[in-house]
């Protein structure tokens, strides 16, 4: 397998929409769904992409904007998130009580479980629960490439000052299960540029100031 990813970001959060495409096979993933769905569909239609399904590292709302048109583009595809959060996509469960109501409620949800793979045509992800920013975060691990979510950004980590955020957690997550990765890893993260777990791990100022 030889995975090709293709990066989108929308101009209100830099929230980043990946298209992740087995180059052999063409079978292909989207992972979040960010505020201008319409760049990640014609990046998939250039690319003559089949996508089969869709990854949230977690709903926070501009992780999640562009669902309906996604799916409107792809067809009713499976959306797959964490249980901790599957009641903001299937009930319209606000993740943020600090946020209004949602109205992105989705049909064919299913579970990215940490432990059992998630398939998706000829791609396979391994699911890490790296939950702190949010109950059900999670970062998706496939061929030498980290889908961090909001958990670990290139020089910060995720926010962990709304309710149901940890900040413990978080920490707790990324240095167990994140920085334990190879130095050569990269990261692709919910909002800004790309990063190698080496990077992070030598420069990060968040992970070597805090020793809890
Ligand atoms: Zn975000």
């Amino acid at each position: 397998m030889r995975v090709r990813v293709e990066v989108t970001a929308d101009r209100r959060f830099g929230t980043n929409s990946y298209l992740v495409e087995d180059e052999e096979t063409h079978d292909a993933v989207v992972i979040d769904s960010n505020l201008e769905p319409d760049m990640v569909v014609e990046a998939a239609r250039r690319r003559g992409a089949n996508v089969k399904a869709i990854l949230l590292t977690h709903t926070d709302l501009d992780h999640i904007a562009g669902l309906h048109e996604l799916r409107e583009a792809f067809g009713p595809i499976p959306v797959a998130v964490h249980d901790a959060e599957r009641d903001v996509l299937e009930k319209g469960k606000p993740l943020r009580r600090e946020f209004g109501p949602i109205a992105t409620r989705v049909e064919n949800v299913t579970s990215l479980t940490e432990g059992e793979p998630f398939h998706a045509g000829s791609l396979k992800f391994e699911v890490l629960h790296t939950p702190g920013h949010s109950p059900g975060g999670v970062t998706l691990k496939t061929d030498g490439y980290l889908f961090t979510g909001d958990a670990l950004f290139a020089g910060s980590v995720g926010r962990s000052d709304f309710a149901n955020s940890n900040g413990a957690d978080l920490l707790d997550g990324i240095r167990t299960k994140l920085l334990s990765q190879p130095d050569e890893m990269i990261v692709y993260s919910g909002h800004g540029p790309a990063t190698t777990i080496g990077r992070e791990r030598k420069m990060n100022p968040f992970l070597l100031s805090d020793s809890t």
